[in-house]
């Protein structure tokens, strides 16, 4: 069976993010760029299913700048068979992401969609369920486990006071939480040989999807600066301020 993983390029994790002067948004010039880590996890499940002789494929896409070669090269070091660039210089929204992941999902079709349960850019964890809905397949998203047998997916989720576990069939659409797995480095013989693996590029209007923003960013602002903390003398003292002085907000 063939997996369809979305990785988007997003500013790195150690970077400290920076709004621009004007407030119209964060700041990407000069900024370290990287793979949305969910993504990250997405390509390793995928190659441990392609490993453990469940997937025969894995295919890497990713939507946006050029620059996203740089992600796709990556996650083709990591294993994946070919990437599909959809080039575009448009800002690109969760919605306009599940249109295109749709169409490429129409092309290829996947088994398994596996994507992040979030890009930690925009925090919209939002495409993995919008694809599932366009396409009309079963979702399971927040996975922490999954075992593919029998032509349906087993997915365990971490949930408020325990694990809840769905049994989705295939063709699915599957977001990655934190604990699935621990992604694996590229090694260099492998950041070579990714360089000679297939990446085609497509533009939007290839696909027949319109990715013209349907939302409008109004303002973008730093959060408000923590105030300083003050250390106390001992528990009592401690309790005397949660008592007299701490208030909820
Ligand atoms: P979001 O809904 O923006 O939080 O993103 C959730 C997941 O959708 C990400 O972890 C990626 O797997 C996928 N995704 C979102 N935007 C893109 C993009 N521009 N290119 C490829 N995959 C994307």
């Amino acid at each position: 069976m063939k997996i369809l993983v979305p990785v988007k390029r997003v500013i790195d994790y150690n970077v400290r993010p920076r709004v621009k002067a004007d407030g119209s948004a964060v700041d990407l010039a000069n900024v370290k760029m990287a793979m949305n880590p969910f993504d990250e996890i997405a390509v390793e499940e995928a190659m441990r299913l392609k490993e453990a002789g469940i997937a025969t494929e894995v295919v890497v896409v990713s939507c946006g700048l050029p620059a996203c070669q740089e992600t796709l090269r990556t996650a083709l070091a990591l294993g994946a068979d070919r990437a599909i660039l959809v080039e575009t210089d448009v800002e690109l929204q969760p919605l306009a992401v599940a249109k295109l992941l749709k169409a490429l999902a129409v092309q290829e079709a996947p088994q398994l969609v596996i994507l992040g349960k979030q890009a930690i850019d925009d925090d919209s964890s939002q495409t993995g369920q919008m694809l599932a809905a366009l396409m009309g397949w079963p979702q399971a998203v927040f996975a922490s486990k999954v075992t593919v047998v029998d032509g349906k997916a087993k997915v365990a989720r971490e949930v408020d006071g325990g694990t809840e576990t769905l049994e989705v069939s295939l063709p699915a659409v599957v977001t990655t939480d934190l604990r699935l797995n621990e992604p694996r480095y590229a090694t260099l013989p492998n950041i070579m040989k990714a360089k000679k693996k297939p990446l085609v590029t497509v533009k939007p209007a290839d696909l027949g999807v319109d990715v013209a923003p349907r939302l409008a960013t109004l303002k973008v602002a730093e959060p408000a600066k923590r105030k300083a903390g003050a250390m106390v003398a001992d528990v009592a003292a401690l309790v005397d301020k949660l008592k007299n002085e701490a208030k909820v907000i």
